[in-house]
Parts: C-alpha cells; sequence; structure tokens
C-alpha cells in the first residue's frame, strides 16, 4: 500500500518554509498531496487557482507532490485520497499548542491517521504567510521568503483587489 501523506494550509502564498516541509518529508512517503484548504465564505489574499499555479511550479521536478483544493474537514479529505498521515510544520511553542489539539481531536475522528511533525529549520522560523502579506502591502521584496522559482512580481500581480 502506498504511503500518502497530507499537507494541509491554506498556503496564502506559499513560502520558503512550506516547501522545506514538503522537501524534508519527501523520502518518508510515495506521495505528498498539498491540500489547499480553503472557505468559500472568506476572503483570501490570493486567489486560490494562483496558489494551486504557483505551488505546483515549485515542485514541477517530482511527481511525488500534487495539489488539490478542499473546502471542508482535513480528515473528510483525507479518507476520500485514501492517506493515513497529516503532514505540519512547527515553528514555535504556540504552533505545538495549536497543532497538539488539531492532531488529537483529528486521531479521535479518524483512528488510523497519524499527524506527523517536522520542526522548522532555524533560517524559517520567522517565515509566516501574514508576514509575507503585510511585506506585500506596502509593495516590499518578498524574495528571499519565497520558494526560489516564485518571484514578488508574480504575487503583486494577483493580490485580491478589495
Ligand atoms: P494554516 O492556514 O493551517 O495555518 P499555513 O498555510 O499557514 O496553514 O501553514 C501550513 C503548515 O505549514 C502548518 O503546519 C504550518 O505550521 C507550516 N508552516 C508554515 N510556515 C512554516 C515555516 N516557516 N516553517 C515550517 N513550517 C511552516
Amino acid at each position: 500500500m502506498s504511503k500518502i501523506a497530507v499537507f494541509p494550509g491554506s498556503f496564502d502564498p506559499f513560502t520558503i518554509g512550506h516547501e522545506s516541509i514538503v522537501r524534508r518529508a519527501l523520502p518518508m512517503f510515495d506521495q505528498i498531496i498539498i491540500m489547499i484548504g480553503y472557505n468559500s465564505e472568506k476572503r483570501s489574499f490570493f486567489p486560490l487557482e494562483k496558489r494551486v499555479e504557483w505551488i505546483k511550479k515549485v515542485f514541477s521536478d517530482t511527481t511525488k507532490v500534487t495539489v488539490e483544493t478542499h473546502e471542508g474537514l482535513t480528515v473528510d479529505f483525507c479518507n476520500k485520497v485514501n492517506a493515513k498521515h497529516i503532514l505540519r510544520g512547527l515553528r514555535t511553542a504556540a504552533d505545538f499548542e495549536y497543532e497538539r489539539a488539531i492532531a488529537q481531536v483529528n486521531k479521535k475522528m479518524v483512528d488510523d491517521l497519524e499527524t506527523v511533525f517536522l520542526l522548522t529549520m532555524p533560517e524559517h522560523t520567522p517565515v509566516t504567510s501574514t508576514i509575507v502579506r503585510d511585506i506585500l502591502r506596502h509593495k516590499g521584496d518578498v524574495t528571499m521568503f519565497l520558494p526560489s522559482n516564485i518571484t514578488t512580481e508574480e504575487l503583486i500581480d494577483h493580490v485580491e483587489k478589495s
């Protein structure tokens, strides 16, 4: 049976920190599905289609990583794609507390589902999608926080106009 992990998040936008977690997890799984969770009643910073496109571009060098979108519970998506692992990154103690509760609840809902955590690389600890968005609002350069084949210009062109 192939080992499938789901890496869920909003990825608004996908950062170098997200990329690092996925690449480091690749040897552990046969397939990693990056699941962009969305809520049709909530506005995102970047359009869903663009987030899908950028993540596909980042992982164009491997067939082991795919990208899908999902509205609803992560555990329902895992059941649908037959994944037994959820992948998450941990940056800080605050991340841990938040993630702990979600992982424990997910495990209660689906007993054979395990959440696997990777600690962030020290240099990626301060990188968050929120900070990247804040810099972009003021037209700052975020290239150093993005995967190497994504540019600030590509992102700035697609900020959802509010
Ligand atoms: P969410 O909307 O669920 O918070 P995010 O898109 O912010 O999702 O993040 C998805 C996952 O990536 C989470 O597990 C988060 O902890 C992890 N992550 C985010 N930024 C980093 C980073 N800089 N280094 C390592 N992991 C990260």
